[in-house]
This record gives structure tokens, C-alpha cells and sequence, in this order.
């Protein structure tokens, strides 16, 4: 799939599914503006790739995402597809899970992914096109022990995926918004988790092995595609089958 000359701005792009997704995308010609908080390794991934443009933000920080869009304004004037892929997770069952650790998730999971978007459809609506991909998760959908905020950030996502796939096509402009539900995939947010629970993730999907970043990313270069060009307001599950 050829995206010469798109720009696609991903969030969470440092490392994980972000990055995997970052690369695929360059792979097809696009040019990758990376978001995350860590400037260091975002600076290390641009040594390894061409066409990736470190941009070091907190997506929580709506002064630094207006600070984006005056950057994006200078050098790029237009936005392809955006990304919203960055995420955490602060785990723990309900009776003890901290009122912080709640906020956290639903700030940077949630909010940042309202901030972000907020700002960048702005350019959509000008250029009257556009392209939302919203990272959410099968938890969004069914819900998982020890993951009340995580499961109440994913499932917000997927309300906001619906609602602006309506609300930013009122006046017939063409863009899409789409959101992924990926399953349990191997990347840092699920390194610590203990080899019992990840064998009995593996009995329970159809596909019997864990999700590869690759996975996700295979279909966000899909989504991001005119092959898709019909797809909107939809929300697909990457999950081998684990959530069936
Ligand atoms: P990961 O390896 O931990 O990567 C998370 C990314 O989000 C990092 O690049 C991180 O960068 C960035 N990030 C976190 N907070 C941020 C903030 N405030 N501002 C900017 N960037 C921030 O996790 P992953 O597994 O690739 O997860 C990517 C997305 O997929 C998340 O939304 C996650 O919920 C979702 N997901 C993952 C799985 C899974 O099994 N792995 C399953 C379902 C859904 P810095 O820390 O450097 O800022």
C-alpha cells in the first residue's frame, strides 16, 4: 500500500504497537510524526528510520498539543491520519484500586485521546478529509477483572470513535473513524504479566499464540488506506479469536 507523501501522526509511537505501526507505515512511504514522552528512545528510533519525525509531547498537556499544531501548520499544512495509540494501564480490583490510578488512565488513555483529537480535526475539517484510527481494546468491549479504569478509558474510546464518525461527516466531509480492539498482544504494557495467565490467554484464543504488534499495525495500515475507503464508525477486533 502506497502512503507517499501522507503524514500520519501516531501517539505512543516509542516503542510497542505504536512503533511497530510507525515502521510499517514508513515501510509504505509515509512520513511518521512520533509522539511520546520520552524523547531519548524517540530519538533512537529515528536513527534506525528515515521519514520519522520525533516529537516529544505528554498527550494530557493541551498547551503542548497546540504547540503541535502550530508545528504541523509551519512544516507540513496538512494531516493525513491520526493515531491514537498511547496508552497505560494502572491495574488493580476495584476495592483497592487508588482514585489516582483511576485518574491517570482515563487522562492519558481518555483525555488525551479528546485533546488530541480536538486539535487535529481541525485540520480534517478544513481540508474537508481525514482519518481517526483510535486504539481501543477488547477490555473496552467485555470488560476484564482488575481493569475498572482501563476497561472505562477503552470503552469511552469506542463511544468517541461512533460519535465522531458522525459528527465530523455532518457536513459530508470525507472522514473516517475507526477504532481497533486488540486482544493480548506482546509488547511492554504485557511483559509482566506471569506465564500462567499468558498460557491460559493462549488456550482461550481460536489462534492458538499471543498478538504480535505486527497484527495490529497490519490493520491500521488498512484502516489508514483507500482500500478502506468505505469502512467508518467501526470497531475491529484483533484478538485471535480470544474474545468470541
Ligand atoms: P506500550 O508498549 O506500553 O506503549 C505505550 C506507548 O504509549 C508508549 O510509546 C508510551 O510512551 C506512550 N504513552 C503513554 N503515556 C503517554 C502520554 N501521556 N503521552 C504520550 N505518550 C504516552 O503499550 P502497547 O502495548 O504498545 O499499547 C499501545 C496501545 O494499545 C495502548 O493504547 C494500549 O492500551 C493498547 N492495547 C494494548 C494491548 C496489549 O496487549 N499490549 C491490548 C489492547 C490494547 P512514553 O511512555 O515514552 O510516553
Amino acid at each position: 500500500m502506497n502512503l507517499k507523501d501522507k503524514i500520519i501522526l501516531i501517539t505512543g509511537a516509542s516503542r510497542g504497537i505504536g512503533f511497530e505501526i510507525a515502521k510499517k507505515f514508513i515501510e509504505n512511504n509515509a512520513i511518521v510524526i512520533a509522539i511520546s514522552r520520552d524523547e531519548k528512545t524517540l530519538n533512537e528510533n529515528k536513527s534506525e528510520l528515515k521519514n520519522y519525525i520525533p516529537y516529544p509531547l505528554d498527550i494530557t498537556d493541551s498547551e503542548g498539543i497546540k504547540n503541535l499544531s502550530t508545528f504541523l501548520k509551519e512544516n507540513f499544512e496538512k494531516v493525513d491520519v491520526l493515531i491514537n495509540n498511547a496508552g497505560i494501564t494502572k491495574d488493580n480490583f476495584l476495592i483497592r484500586m487508588k482514585e489516582k490510578d483511576f485518574d491517570d488512565v482515563i487522562n492519558i488513555n481518555l483525555k488525551g485521546t479528546f485533546l488530541m483529537t480536538k486539535e487535529i480535526s481541525k485540520f480534517f475539517k478544513k481540508q474537508k478529509y481525514g482519518n481517526i484510527i483510535n486504539i481501543s481494546s477488547i477490555v473496552g468491549i467485555e470488560g476484564n477483572s482488575g481493569q475498572t479504569n482501563y476497561s472505562a478509558a477503552k470503552a469511552g474510546i469506542i463511544g468517541m470513535t461512533k460519535t465522531w464518525a458522525k459528527e465530523l461527516t455532518l457536513r459530508n466531509e470525507n472522514i473516517r473513524v475507526n477504532a481497533i480492539a486488540p486482544g493480548f498482544i506482546k509488547t511492554s504494557m504485557t511483559e509482566n504479566l506471569s506465564e500462567t495467565v499468558l498460557e491460559k490467554v493462549k488456550e482461550k484464543c481460536l489462534i492458538k499464540r499471543l498478538g504480535e504488534a505486527e497484527d495490529i499495525a497490519n490493520l491500521a495500515l488498512f484502516l489508514a488506506s483507500d482500500r478502506s475507503s468505505y469502512i467508518t464508525g467501526q470497531i475491529i477486533r484483533v484478538d485471535g479469536g480470544l474474545s468470541i
